[in-house]
């Protein structure tokens, strides 16, 4: 799945056309809607917007400093404990709430402050496909394209001790954690045959490194050629971030939904507060709030550009941090589903599993890969197209399935799939561009960011 973040074109062995004609398939009558699955399931009407956080420290529910547009240069007032936060983390997503968390605990006395835009988690941590993945032999392969073994190897191993490292902070029962493998599957002889010979060297790198024996092997699923990765799983998305948002209030991170940052510099933080300001007031127009943090942490992901392009004394691009969009529905139940598990397919590109007897499926963002450059939401219809003829020529799903829900997440792609990790201007930090693989890779990157920052000055 991370391979999201490949620039270069697929290989049409492996995914030609899948065909015109759309099998038995019915898209009529799903929701198209900007929430997907995960959400649903567990966030639902919790939206915090409409209704009192009862989270919320007595501090926070003070009123909040307006201030008039065309104001910018007002001061605010510095005094107000709620706005200078010791540490102000900007994005609630799994990288964002895991910093906060682990910096709360690590500095209990510190006033940490959460800011997300939305009333839930709004970007990738709720909107992927819930892959606990390490990537396939035909990823790492094209990997070794545009980066050394070594790199890939450690990426590898970054996402097995990342997911070691969420499965030990958040238990499996609270996240829906299945250790079920992960399964490759080709329609493609040539590739099958060239990923199969490399399977000896994988996994005795991979031996030597994580202590793992034989990750892969060679099987058959549903009558195709498939390698089967033994170490891989999946979770409830929706689930692992209401449980990490959990940990976080617990600690005493006080989280403000329906926060946006509209602009930012060193110890200044500018923020619009919209939903709050129009479900409890009626009024159209948004509040706008001035923090004035000690330290900074932007955890925005593949929204990160448009906040630091901003920045007084960066370039645009200060980061070299691209969106990506994915996009993923799920059926309604299928019954005798004849997939069960987790799937990729193509690179990484492809993947699906099953919840139940409903089936997720996502991906294929290598079809129209500029177009899906964007930080809008919102579902491609060609790539919605490959993936129902995916569906029905490839995985043969049974006449007459349809598709109950579909959503797009926004992912950020950094330079050679390499996290930005560091203090972009005077405390002021960003941890970003998880490249496709935050969910493995996005708790533990956190935590280690706490220890790089240091002490509280
Ligand atoms: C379809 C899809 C499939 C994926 N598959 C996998 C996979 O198989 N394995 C894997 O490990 N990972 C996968 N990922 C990637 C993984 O979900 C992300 O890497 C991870 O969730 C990134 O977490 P984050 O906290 O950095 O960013 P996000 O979860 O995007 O969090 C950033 C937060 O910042 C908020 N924000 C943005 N701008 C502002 C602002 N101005 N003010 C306030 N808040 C703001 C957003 O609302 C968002 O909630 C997938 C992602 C997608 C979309």
């Amino acid at each position: 799945m991370s391979h999201d973040a490949k620039s270069k074109k697929a290989k049409p062995t492996e995914t030609k056309s899948l065909g015109a004609k759309s099998v038995g398939t019915n898209i009529q009558g799903s929701r198209l809607i900007e929430e997907s699955f995960w959400e649903r399931d567990v966030w639902g009407d919790a939206d915090v917007s409409h209704q009192p956080d009862p989270n919320l420290t007595p501090e926070s529910t003070q009123e909040p400093i307006t201030i008039h547009e065309g104001s910018s240069d007002h001061q605010p007032d510095t005094n107000t404990p709620t706005n200078s936060p010791d540490l102000l983390v900007i994005g609630g997503g799994i990288v964002g709430t895991s910093a906060a968390l682990f910096y709360k605990r690590a500095y209990p006395e510190q006033h940490v402050v959460l800011l997300e835009r939305g009333g839930k988690p709004t970007g990738a941590s709720t909107r992927n496909a819930g892959f606990a993945c390490i990537g396939s032999i035909s990823e790492h392969q094209a990997d070794l394209q545009e980066a050394s073994r070594e790199l890939v190897l450690d990426r590898i191993c970054h996402r097995y001790e990342g997911l070691k490292f969420l499965r030990n902070t958040l238990p499996d029962t609270e996240i829906g954690y299945e250790p079920c493998g992960g399964i490759e599957i080709f329609t493609d002889r040539d590739t099958f045959r060239a990923c199969e010979a490399q399977i000896g060297e994988w996994n005795r790198e991979l031996a030597a490194r994580m202590g793992e024996r034989e990750v892969y092997r060679v099987t058959t699923v549903n009558g195709m050629d498939a390698i089967e990765n033994r170490v891989e799983g999946a979770l409830h998305s929706g689930l692992m971030m209401k449980a990490l948002h959990r940990r976080a209030d617990e600690a005493g991170v006080e989280t403000r939904w329906h926060h946006e940052v509209t602009h930012l510099s060193p110890g200044r933080v500018e923020v619009s507060q919209a939903e709050r300001s129009q479900s409890e007031r009626g009024q159209a127009e948004a509040n706008r709030v001035v923090f004035t943090p000690s330290r900074i942490l932007l955890a925005t992901n593949g929204f990160t550009e448009t906040l630091v392009g901003k920045l007084a004394g960066t370039q645009a691009s200060a980061t070299g941090i691209r969106p990506a969009r994915g996009t993923v529905f799920v059926t309604r139940p299928i019954p005798n589903l004849p997939w069960r598990g987790t799937f990729h397919y193509h690179e990484g590109y492809v993947y699906f599993r099953n919840v139940g007897d409903r089936l997720v499926l996502g991906g294929a963002r290598h079809i129209a890969k500029q177009d899906e450059e964007t930080t809008e939401f919102g579902v491609h219809p060609g790539i919605l197209t490959w993936l129902t003829q995916f569906a029905d020529q490839v995985l043969q799903l049974p006449r007459g399935w349809q598709i109950e829900q579909q959503w797009s997440g926004i992912m950020g792609i950094a330079p050679q799939k390499e996290p930005i990790v560091r203090e972009l201007q005077d405390r002021l930090w960003v941890a970003a561009g998880l490249s496709g693989m935050g969910v493995a890779i996005g708790m533990k990157l956190a935590r280690d960011l706490v220890g790089l920052m240091g002490e509280p000055h």
